[in-house]
């Protein structure tokens, strides 16, 4: 196939609008009405192995046992691991770009099996370290709306 170069990239310019609802599902609302309205962070335990998962899961990811079971877990944990952003991009909670530098880590919840992903305030590598003990630190009454970022960050408890 012989084609000539393009002289010019071709350019179609639209603007894509593109709403919709998602349903969070019965258990995972759950989760996120107990963060809303008692700061609470829930898992759910399997029957058969007892593991314990949070955002709860309807089916265990070991077993595949059920999970009926609603438990809370946290809200202090430790450091599984973290790291501090440097450089701007676009916050996927937000979809827009967050101020830098903040912290991010992996904890491990108290009476938790699996991690959870969240950001730390603190941002000076210096002051942490893994296991350090860490707690969530929710939004204030009347800005919680649902949402793991009702969570607004984790904070260190211990030096
Ligand atoms: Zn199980």
């Amino acid at each position: 196939m012989n084609q000539e170069p393009l002289e010019k990239p071709l350019y179609i310019n639209l603007h894509a609008r593109l709403p919709y609802a998602y349903s969070a599902g019965r258990y995972v609302s759950r989760f996120l009405i107990a963060l809303r309205d008692e700061c609470k962070i829930l898992a759910t335990k399997c029957e058969r192995c007892s593991i314990v998962l949070t955002p709860p899961r309807l089916v265990c990811n070991q077993c595949y046992g059920p999970m009926k079971e609603f438990v809370e877990v946290g809200p202090q944990g430790r450091l599984a691991t973290f790291s501090v952003i440097n450089f701007p991009f676009i916050d996927p909670f937000t979809g827009v770009e967050r101020p830098v530098p903040y912290g991010y880590a992996i904890i491990q919840l108290d009476g938790c099996s699996n991690r959870f992903p969240h950001f730390l305030r603190e941002t000076d590598l210096s002051r942490l370290r893994i296991g350090q003990r860490v707690q969530a630190v929710f939004k204030p009454d009347g800005e919680r709306t649902g949402a793991v970022t009702d969570i607004s960050h984790f904070e260190i408890i211990e030096p």
